[in-house]
Order: C-alpha cells, then sequence, then structure tokens
C-alpha cells in the first residue's frame, strides 16, 4: 500500500473513530450529531498533531547539525528521514573526497621543484606553494589577494607582468638576493596566471664555469702555440747558425711538451668526469703504489730532494690503481716543483681514527698563504703563474687529485704554511680502506 493511501485511510479513520466516539458520547447528551461533528473534528486534528509532532522530530534533526542517525520513525516520516539522511551522507562523502583530491593536488604542487603562484584576474596572488614563496619572498598567509608586483618589485618582473606577452621566460635577481630566478606566466582559466618560478643560480654558475673553462683552455694553448708559430717563421725566413737552430729547436721541444701535457690532463679530467665510479670490490696493495710514487718522484726530483715513503705496508685500498697512482703522483710531481732544491718530501700512509686512512705527501717547500687554499683544486688556479708553467705544471693537477678523491668516496686536504711548506693528504674512507691481514685470513670453520 502506497502512503498516500495508508495516510488518506488513517485520516478518514480517525474522522470516523471521532464521529464514532462523539455520537455515543452526544446520544447519551441527546446531541448525537453536534457530537458526531465535534468527534470527527477532534479525530481529524488529534491525527494532524500526532501527524506534526513526528514531523517535528525530523526538522529538528534537520535544523541541528546532523549529527548521528536521522530519527527513525515508521513508515512515511521514518522513509523522509532516511533518505534525506541518505542524500545528506553522500553529499558529505562527495565534498570530502573532492577535498581529498584538492589536498592531493596541493601536495603534489607542493612538491614540486618549481615555484608555482597563482594569479587572479587582477594579477593578485590567489595561492602559492612554498618554494615560490621562498623564491619570492612571500609569506603564503599574509599576502594572499595581494597584487603580486607590490610585492615582487624586481624591475625585470614588473615590467614583464605589465606588458603581458607571456612567450618567453624573464630572468631576475630573486628578491632575498638570494641567486637568480627564472620566471614564466601561462594563462589559464578566466583571466588567471599560472606563474612558475625556477632557481637557475646552479646552472648559471656552472654555464660561467664552462665559459671560464673554454676561454682557459684557449688561453693556455694559444700561448704555447704562438711561440711555435714565430719560430716556425723564424726558422723559414732567417738563415739560422746551428747553435741558434738548435736553441730554437729546445724551445720548441719545451712549447709542444707544455701542450702535451695540457692535453693529457683534460682528458684525464674528461675521463675521471665520464666514467662510472672505481668499484670498491678491486682491492690494491697500498705497498705497490708506494713503491710507485718512490720511484717516479726520485726521478723528478733528479737528485735534488730526499724523498721518503712509509706506512702501508700492511694496506689495500680498494679502487683504481690508474686513478690513485695519478692522484698521489700529481701531488709528489708538486711537492719537488715547488721545493727548492736540498728540501725533503715525505709520503706517509696513516690509519685514521674513524676506520679511514690518509695518504699525505709534505714538503719543506715554498709553501702559501692562507687565502689560496680554498681554491686551489679549481682549474687553473695558480698561486705563481710563472713558475707554474716553468716547471711544467698546466694548472690542472690539484683538480684531478680532488676528482680522484671524491670518486673514491674521500676528500683532498690541504695544510700550508708561506716559506715552511705544505701538507697534501688524500683521505679516504673507511669502505675503501683495510689492513691486508683481513683480506687472506682464511674464515676459521667450525671442525
Ligand atoms: P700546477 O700545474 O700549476 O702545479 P696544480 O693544480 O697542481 O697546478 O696546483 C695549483 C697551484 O697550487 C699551483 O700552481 C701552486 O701554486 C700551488 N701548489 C700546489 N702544490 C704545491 C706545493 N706542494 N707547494 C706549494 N704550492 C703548491
Amino acid at each position: 500500500m502506497g502512503p498516500v493511501l495508508t495516510r488518506t485511510l488513517a485520516a478518514v479513520g480517525a474522522v470516523l473513530l471521532g464521529c464514532a466516539v462523539g455520537t455515543t458520547i452526544g446520544g447519551a447528551l441527546g446531541a448525537a450529531t453536534t457530537g458526531a461533528t465535534f468527534g470527527g473534528a477532534l479525530g481529524a486534528a488529534a491525527l494532524v498533531a500526532w501527524d506534526s509532532a513526528r514531523g517535528r522530530v525530523l526538522m529538528d534533526w534537520l535544523r541541528g547539525p546532523q549529527v548521528g542517525a536521522a530519527p527513525r520513525e515508521a513508515g512515511w516520516w521514518g522513509e523522509m528521514a532516511y533518505r534525506i539522511e541518505r542524500g545528506l551522507r553522500l553529499r558529505d562523502a562527495g565534498i570530502e573526497q573532492e577535498k581529498q583530491r584538492l589536498r592531493d593536488f596541493l601536495d603534489a604542487i607542493e612538491a614540486s621543484p618549481n615555484g608555482v603562484l597563482l594569479l587572479d584576474g587582477s594579477d593578485q596572488i590567489e595561492w602559492c606553494n612554498s618554494t615560490a614563496a621562498d623564491h619570492f619572498g612571500l609569506d603564503r598567509e599574509r599576502d594572499r589577494r595581494q597584487p603580486v608586483t607590490n610585492l615582487v618589485r624586481a624591475p625585470a618582473f614588473v615590467t614583464y607582468m605589465q606588458r603581458g606577452q607571456y612567450d618567453d621566460h624573464v630572468v631576475f635577481t630573486a628578491p632575498s638576493g638570494r641567486g637568480t630566478l627564472m620566471v614564466l606566466v601561462r594563462r589559464y582559466g578566466d583571466g588567471m596566471k599560472l606563474v612558475l618560478s625556477q632557481d637557475i643560480t646552479e646552472r648559471e654558475r656552472a654555464e660561467a664555469m664552462r665559459r671560464d673553462f673554454v676561454a682557459n683552455v684557449s688561453h693556455e694553448i694559444r700561448t704555447p702555440l704562438t711561440v711555435l708559430a714565430g719560430f716556425v717563421e723564424t726558422m723559414t725566413q732567417l738563415p739560422l747558425t746551428e747553435v741558434e737552430r738548435r736553441r730554437v729547436l729546445t724551445v720548441m721541444a719545451q712549447q709542444t711538451d707544455r701542450m702535451q701535457a695540457l692535453v693529457g690532463d683534460l682528458l684525464t679530467l674528461a675521463q675521471l668526469e665520464g666514467s662510472p665510479r672505481p668499484p670498491s670490490d678491486r682491492w690494491l696493495a697500498v705497498s705497490d703504489l708506494m713503491q710507485r710514487t718512490q720511484v717516479d718522484g726520485l726521478a723528478l726530483s733528479g737528485g735534488r730532494h730526499t724523498l721518503a715513503v712509509s706506512g702501508g705496508a700492511d694496506a689495500e685500498v680498494a679502487g683504481s690503481d690508474t686513478e690513485l697512482i695519478s692522484a698521489v703522483g700529481n701531488l709528489v710531481n708538486n711537492a719537488v716543483r715547488y721545493t727548492p732544491a736540498g728540501g725533503r718530501i715525505d709520503v706517509i700512509w696513516r690509519w685514521r681514527d674513524d676506520g679511514g686512512a690518509e695518504l699525505a705527501v709534505t714538503d719543506t717547500g715554498l709553501g702559501m698563504a692562507r687565502e689560496h687554499l680554498p681554491r686551489l683544486t679549481e682549474r687553473f688556479y695558480r698561486v705563481d703563474g710563472s713558475r707554474s708553467r716553468e716547471t711544467g705544471g698546466t694548472g690542472l693537477g690539484l683538480s684531478i687529485v680532488k676528482h680522484v678523491a671524491q670518486r673514491h668516496g674521500g676528500e683532498i686536504d690541504i695544510t700550508s704554511e708561506l716559506g715552511k711548506g705544505s701538507t697534501f693528504k688524500l683521505v679516504l674512507p673507511a669502505f675503501r680502506v683495510r689492513h691486508r691481514a683481513e683480506a687472506t685470513l682464511a674464515p676459521v670453520l667450525p671442525a
């Protein structure tokens, strides 16, 4: 039976019951018709009052915050309460889902390495992620609804925003003064703008370094080439005596040696940069490295210095032998070149408390002032350019050493005192060094 029919029958029943009771009471009092009328009306009123009271319970629930279940009345009101409650729950679930999607979306933008800033039609800030706040020096709460050009006043940015042509990006110094920003604007929706910012400080630095490097290499090659070209011209145009010819050829040989050394070091650097890290399970005897260092060092010194190597007899190092020989060779080469005749050079292997080890090359040579130390491993950085070149230096030796150290998980540690001498340490981490005994010790198996 449908609810309308049920309710109609209930109304008819209430009126009839009222009439019957009214007729009985009215008949006893001699006014049956009045009693029936009054009883019928009373029956209808009672039904309406009862029905309204049930409806009221639902209305009270709806007027409130709608927590908990809706009143579960039987029949019409109960079903209405159930359907309203279900509708509300579905709506709430939908809203919660949308909120979650928005949270996920904002979290994703938050995780972006780029700054993201949303502007409304009047270029006022709607929202920004923390990277953009950091880039532009904004306060995410306080600066909402503020015109962006009132807050980011870099002239290049203001002009870019005012021009309104966003085909290209704009580059300017970050408002915080820290580094350089690249900013790009994209339009979306109804006049809204998406502002993307990127910190390109590192990229610019790398680009500047690359430019410097190319300029330095060109300069280093051009100088010996100019000398060579001059001598070639001299030899072709002027009749030279045998003595002059030999002198010219000696200088030419020196210049070609210089270019060869430079190209050799450049290739070593390129190889170090382009190849995977040396293996950490290929163990080499440190004693071989020390012996090789001593032989090469003595040959280079030609008896002008005292050269002593010590330690490392029981040690092994994991990595690339060519790289390590090249690194230690460069340190000894420098020690020889920057130590006047009669000086002393020590190559010492030491274990460190942290389980690692260091290979220290100490000399009693020229040394250098403290301010040079931080820049010493930069490519082509020289304390004394003419001395470096005269002794066959390329200015790349220490950058090669630094690369090798880093590729083995280590570092280079430099101490020096002007006029007294220097110590260059190749520091290696624990996982790259071990005592030889450990390697040869057979595992003790239970009998
Ligand atoms: P170079 O080929 O010029 O020696 P390096 O990169 O090997 O290039 O060294 C950079 C600079 O560090 C050198 O030009 C020199 O001024 C300084 N230097 C390196 N080793 C020593 C040392 N043992 N004593 C004094 N100065 C040194």
